[in-house]
């Protein structure tokens, strides 16, 4: 069997946004809270959770439904930016690895406060390459900057040959992977525009970071 009839994955929330402007929502404005869209990715003994969307209480709840599974058959933590959202249920995964692309780990040091409670969090991270980094058998790290300058989406072909993109907030929903557009908080909109591209040459299948999946005809 090759590694990539093993790799198995799963959409555990399918996340909406706080606003959005393709709803013809403002954005100066939070209409809702923000959930993401995260995944439970599975190649040979590694249980990778990417964005632990829910509070840490409601993570076994959400694993259980889902996926069959305990807290304790995690044995990693993938995330894929430092976003609150993409984190709140971190810390119901005390005894799994904790990733997080390079360039994220080194942009939030930067700037979060040295006083800030999400530096205890940022510190247990364990900094993985960006780009093409395999964090397990057949699944590597695909880097997307635009949201923020280390976002890093997770890549591997799935059991039925597909390309998958675990993207995230490299494209927030499929409305704004169409307009080739960031979100209100994004760090460099055209740095945006090209992940976007990126995407499209690259990916069959796309989860974004906030929306259900969907196909994607490659360019090209
Ligand atoms: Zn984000």
């Amino acid at each position: 069997m090759s590694a990539a009839t093993q790799i198995q994955w799963h959409v555990l929330t399918i996340g909406h946004l706080s606003r959005n402007r393709f709803w013809g929502e403002d954005e100066k404005t939070a209409r809702r809270g923000a959930l993401c869209t995260s995944a439970l990715v599975r190649a040979g003994e590694a249980v990778i959770l990417v964005d632990p969307p829910m509070q840490p209480e409601e993570m076994p709840g959400l694993l259980d439904r889902r996926a069959g599974l305990a807290v304790a058959d995690v044995t990693h933590v993938y995330l894929t930016h430092f976003h609150g959202d993409h984190r709140f249920g971190l810390e119901a995964f005390p005894e799994a690895e904790w990733l997080m692309p390079d360039d994220e780990c080194v942009f939030w040091d930067g700037r979060l406060a040295a006083d800030s409670p999400d530096r205890a969090l940022l510190e247990r991270l364990l900094p993985v390459p960006a780009e093409n980094s395999e964090i397990a058998p057949g699944i590597v790290t695909m880097h997307l900057p635009g949201h923020t300058p280390g976002l890093a989406g997770l890549a591997f072909t799935d059991r039925d040959g597909f390309r998958v993109v675990l993207a995230a907030d490299a494209a927030m929903t499929r409305d704004f992977f169409e307009a080739r557009a960031g979100y209100f908080n994004s760090h460099d909109f055209e740095a945006v525009a090209n992940s976007i591209d990126r995407l499209r040459a690259e990916a069959d299948v796309i989860l974004p970071g906030h929306d259900n999946y969907f196909f994607n005809k490659r360019a090209g």
